[in-house]
């Protein structure tokens, strides 16, 4: 199975599996040290070439396959935590990017749609729009929106100014929540500088249902 690893620092994608344990057994520690695995080319130089001076020659035999079939084997999990320890981020081979980027597959078609799309563009079917704030209650930027397409418009608008974008009563949306007023206060600033969207700052309180505007 292939696993596909992204430098979040530039963007760039390597993938572990498929021909890698293949590279391994003809280039030998040549692929290691290609791949910045410094650590396993100098183990892989030991075991083979101190194995062969130890053994005066004959031990090559021997040291060569083995080494060869043991990081054929274990190049997989070794590329894979080599990555991970760099702190690049997987991203699963079928769907890639989509965990990280501003897209899901729709519930009904699956196609792929945005994650805050509340209806999908091939299908037509409803859908629930991915909010999942890190909080429940608190201070909000909200907007109201006339209608539907509008609301769909400040959705996008909110999510691309790179906010988290929260469902409000009615037809509003807002970007939040937030546990202080004054990050509220952020992104409303942001909302308005940026997509032009004006906003009011309230604080959602999702267990009595109501979202009251707060005077400020
Ligand atoms: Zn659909």
């Amino acid at each position: 199975m292939e696993r596909a690893f992204r430098n979040p620092a530039n963007g760039h994608t390597e993938s572990v599996g498929g021909m890698s344990w293949l590279a391994v057994v003809v280039f030998g520690a040549l692929y290691l040290a290609y791949k910045g695995l410094w650590g396993h080319f100098f183990i892989w130089l030991l075991l083979v070439g101190g194995f062969s001076i130890l053994t005066g020659g004959p031990g090559l035999i021997i040291a060569l396959p083995l080494a060869s079939i043991g990081y054929a084997i274990g190049i997989n999990g070794i590329l894979t935590n080599s990555y991970l320890r760099k702190g690049w981020v997987e991203v699963s081979g079928n769907s890639a990017g989509a965990q990280n980027s501003d897209l899901r597959d729709c519930p009904l078609c699956a196609e792929t749609i945005k994650k805050a799309a509340v209806k999908c563009k091939h299908c037509g079917a409803d859908v629930e729009p991915v909010v999942a704030p890190r909080l429940k209650n608190g201070w909000v930027a909200s907007t109201s929106c006339c209608d539907e397409e509008e609301q769909q418009r400040t959705i996008e608008a909110i999510a691309s100014a790179g906010l988290p974008v929260v469902s409000m009563i009615g037809l509003a949306v807002g970007a939040g929540p937030f546990e202080t007023k004054e990050e509220a206060k952020q992104a409303l600033i942001t909302m308005r500088d940026g997509p032009r969207l004006f906003s009011e700052i309230v604080y959602r309180d999702s267990v009595s249902g109501k979202y009251p505007p707060i005077a400020d």
